[in-house]
């Protein structure tokens, strides 16, 4: 408990942690499953092309999230990239720039122009309204991102699409468990895409798929994740090695069998923090669709700096110093990361929710390796240095 300024680690006082707290620590609260799968893997000798565990992961997707195919790859950013390829979309592609930078790069590196739209405040995902205006004759699709789980307006975005003949995708990386509607995400739009990464609410190390109703769609997916190998000896185009391995696939598994757990455990943790930071409207916890459900996995504040009387960059500092590694996620924006920022230096003009919210917010650590106490100790770290605002600034 910090009852002074020189208390603070940032001011000479010993750090509240001695271990970092971290943003996105995997989760795995059954390691034991873990060993046996992978034990399992060693006696079979089959590690990789489509093995048992690459398809009983795709087929528990499937069951999951009520989708009719689900094709597993390496890694969140290969989906999009083949996901993209194989609608063979050209020109430019509408996309938020309030994300993680490998939603634009995906497309990039498939030799699109990724076109820039604003957000709504209130969901951090693409506004509907500022869509239209950057639409033009080169557009072949929308690419919107279910950000921190919170679904996009999927029915907005699939009535632009079909207005103006456009493909509706969906990077839904945040948004394992999540529902649109009442259903699960993963059947919205030609097809979404999920990441598996470490970070990630499911977990497989590295991993990621792409969830879709259109069954000739996920033929060909199948064949550009395995270098277009339709036989032993036959290939049928021009394909990638994407494959998702089976130790990923038992990681994968494993946080499966233990989803609920996990859930509750986020949702509580949620709950703490917004207990603990209830006095402190300076910082607001977002706020989600209550009839949706949700994962939970990030705990995301936006500052009022006027109000905090401390910034976001500087509550971030003095978190840092006491170990509690916040992040603040996506700042600065795709725009302003190269390449964008040198091909589109005046996209901010049009993009200043995006430029307001990546200054404010902040995601606090949470997850399986969290307790209690230590939520609790940082929001009073957090309190603590809102009441003292105006002696910290002095002292910064
Ligand atoms: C994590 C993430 C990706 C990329 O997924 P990887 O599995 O890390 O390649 C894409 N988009 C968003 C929004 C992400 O958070």
């Amino acid at each position: 408990m910090k009852h002074c300024l020189d208390d603070l680690a940032l001011f000479g006082g010993p750090p509240c942690f001695s271990e970092p707290l971290h943003v996105g620590r995997p989760n795995l609260l059954k390691p034991h499953q873990l060993r046996t799968r992978i034990d399992e893997i060693l006696d079979r000798r089959w590690f990789t092309n489509n093995g048992p565990y690459v398809e009983e992961f795709e087929q528990r997707i499937v069951q999951h999230l009520g989708v009719s195919h689900c094709v597993a790859v390496c890694s969140g950013t290969v989906a999009l990239q083949i996901l993209i390829r194989a609608l063979e979309l050209t020109g430019e592609v509408i996309v938020p720039s309030f994300t993680f930078v490998a939603t634009a790069h995906a497309l990039k590196w498939q030799g699109l122009t990724p076109v820039f739209c604003d957000i709504d405040p209130g969901t951090h995902n693409l506004d509907p309204d500022r869509i239209r205006s950057h639409i033009t004759s080169r557009t072949s699709a929308i690419l919107g991102v279910h950000l921190w789980g919170r679904p996009c307006d999927v029915d907005a975005l699939g009535q632009l699409g079909e207005q103006y003949g456009l493909e509706v995708l969906f990077d839904a990386a945040h948004a394992f468990g999540c529902s649109y509607g009442g259903r699960m995400i993963g059947s919205n739009g030609r097809a979404e895409v999920f990441s598996f990464h470490a970070t990630k609410f499911v977990n497989a190390i590295e991993g990621g798929a792409i969830t879709t109703n259109d069954a000739e769609l996920a033929g060909r997916l199948r064949l550009m994740r395995n270098f277009g190998f339709s036989g032993y000896d036959q290939v049928e185009s021009v394909g990638t090695n994407g494959k998702m391995n089976e130790f990923s696939a038992a990681m994968g598994l494993t946080c499966l069998d233990s989803l609920d757990a996990i859930l509750e455990i986020n949702r509580r943790n949620d709950r703490l923090y917004r207990d603990c930071l209830s006095d402190v409207p300076s910082l607001s916890s977002i706020e989600y669709p209550k009839t949706e459900r949700q994962n939970r996995q990030y705990v995301v504040l936006e500052v009022d700096p006027d109000a905090a009387g401390l910034s976001r960059d500087q509550l971030l500092k003095l978190l840092t110093a006491e170990n509690v590694l916040a992040r603040r996620y996506f700042y600065p924006g795709c725009h302003r990361m190269e390449p964008y920022r040198s091909l589109y230096p005046d996209a901010g003009r049009s993009l200043r929710v995006t430029e307001a919210l990546a200054d404010r917010v902040l995601l606090l650590p949470t997850g399986t390796s969290i307790g209690d106490d230590q939520i609790e100790i940082v929001g009073q770290i957090l309190s603590f240095c809102i009441d003292h605002a105006v002696e910290i600034r002095r002292l910064l």
